[in-house]
């Protein structure tokens, strides 16, 4: 492609995005393909010679959109939101245009500067603990991975990265029973076993039980294993339940373990100061996550990992060989020592747009809307009489179920239930999905989609009645 036919199909694929937007309701959320659909429609050999953009772009028309899920459709209530915004595409785009590799700062200055500085204004803004340091990673299964890295060189004092592992199986990582499943994954990389994690149990609000933790962490004190890791939830994935910070903080301070705040979603929520208070603690802690690429109109990969404890994250990862030496010196950071990878791309470009795009208050408003909304909606289910809240709705996510009225058995509701999550989503108007709490089968809306409005859920609501009525 030269350099006038780019500038030509550049225009036509801002207008093919700008057509998506404006008519991207007309498509169903969830896409409605069969397994091996698109795979068999594509052809066997990748082509020999030159294809023209526009029958490229015809193809990706007629054979890949199908099957997209649309998440960026204002009906996206399922998971968590993957949101991006036009601010966010923009910067994308810059950032592919620029195609840097920003694994030192030699390799661009301003990629690394900029990353501290959103860094920065993110701390500020959420009030997050003034001598923290943050970097932006890819994911926050990648970020908890991180933490418990630091966490085993901090306790061996650098020893397993250097000998391997000898006592490694004496080691114990604590989380709650509701906490997310990058953790599981995060314990077999670092070289633990999936035995070694106590799962806590969780209060009625699905919050972890810090007086469990505690007595869990004596017990294996007397038996010989070694307490190294917690992580709390602050909005776990299946409810938002909010563990304790502060008393796990405490409990962790006391016992001398490393303690991670995993608010992978809600933490977005924490540039709201009537929400700070799910942080409260956190200047107990030594390391915090939150992705920006959930909630905060930044696509995806864009997620902030924090902690108090810079050096060792840094000694962690530090590898020097020759050809990586530069001559910047002490006062700049090489972000490929603050994590996994090398080689790095800049995400803080797309994160910069957004927040100067909309500003700090344009965010808040836009969160505080869709926390708005989803009491309303929670209020709708109440009034409704025929469903039931189960967990407490702190911010954006609701769970509740469809109850049917006389004796029916937990396993016919759950059939039920799953029978109306299934059949809202083949309409495709609107994506739900499920959890499971205490064995029930748990609808869960989250509603936090960029461009989301009343009249969006208010439909939600409807179409979750007439479905109710043909169950
Ligand atoms: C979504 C989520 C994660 C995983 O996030 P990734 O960025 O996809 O790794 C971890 N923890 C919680 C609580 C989450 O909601």
């Amino acid at each position: 492609m030269e350099i006038e036919e780019f500038r030509k199909n550049g225009y036509k694929l801002i207008d093919w995005i700008a057509d998506y937007y404006s008519g991207i309701e007309k498509f169903p959320v969830k896409s409605q393909v069969n397994p091996r659909e698109i795979y068999n429609s594509i052809p066997v050999e990748a082509p020999a010679d030159s294809e023209d953009f526009d029958e490229i772009l015809k193809d990706f028309d007629d054979k890949i959109l199908k099957g997209i899920t649309h998440w960026q459709q204002p009906s996206f209530f399922a998971y968590f939101n993957a949101n991006t915004s036009f601010p966010s595409i923009l910067g994308e785009l810059l950032t592919s245009a620029i195609g840097a590799q920003c694994m030192i700062w030699d390799t661009s200055p301003a990629a690394a500067e900029l990353e501290e500085k959103v860094c920065e204004w993110i701390k500020k803004a959420s009030n997050l603990p003034g001598d923290w340091h943050g970097v932006i990673q890819d994911t926050a299964s990648t970020a908890t991975l991180c933490a418990l890295l630091m966490a085993r060189e901090r306790h061996s004092n650098f020893m397993v990265n250097k000998s391997g592992f000898e006592a490694g199986a004496r080691y114990i990582i604590y989380c709650s029973t509701e906490a997310h499943s990058s953790i599981e994954k995060d314990v077999k990389i670092a070289g633990f076993g999936s035995d070694q994690i106590r799962k806590i149990a969780v209060d009625d609000q699905f919050a972890m039980i810090s007086q469990a933790l505690d007595q869990q962490i004596q017990k294996d004190l007397a038996e010989d294993f070694i307490p190294l890791f917690v992580v709390s939830a602050v909005g776990t994935t299946g409810s938002h339940a909010i563990d304790p910070v502060s008393a796990i903080g405490e409990i962790c301070r006391k016992h001398g373990l490393f303690h991670h705040v995993d608010a992978a979603h809600a933490g977005n929520a924490a540039i709201l100061p009537e929400f700070r208070w799910m942080l409260d603690g956190l200047e107990l802690a030594d390391s915090y996550v939150f992705n920006p690429h959930k909630w905060m109109f930044t696509n995806f990969d864009c997620s902030l990992f924090y902690t108090n404890d810079k050096e060792t994250l840094i000694k962690t990862f530090e590898i020097l060989p020759e050809y990586l030496k530069t001559d910047s010196g002490k006062e700049v950071n090489n972000y490929r020592d603050w994590g996994i990878q090398l080689g790095r791309r800049f995400r803080a470009l797309k994160l910069w747009f957004v927040l100067r795009s909309y500003g700090l208050e344009g965010i808040r408003a836009k969160f505080r809307e869709h926390i708005s909304l989803t009491q309303q909606f929670t209020q709708q289910l109440k009034d409704d009489g025929r469903f039931e809240i189960l967990a407490p709705v702190p911010l954006n996510l609701v769970c509740f179920w469809f109850k049917p009225v006389g004796e029916v058995s937990l396993e016919n509701v759950n059939e039920l239930n799953e029978k109306l999550e299934h059949s809202i989503n083949k309409t495709g108007k609107a994506y739900i999905t499920h959890t499971k709490l205490n064995g029930k089968y748990t609808l869960r809306v989250c509603i936090g989609q960029t461009n989301v409005e009343k009249k969006h859920v208010d439909d939600l609501f409807k179409l979750l009645t007439e479905q109710v009525e043909i169950l």
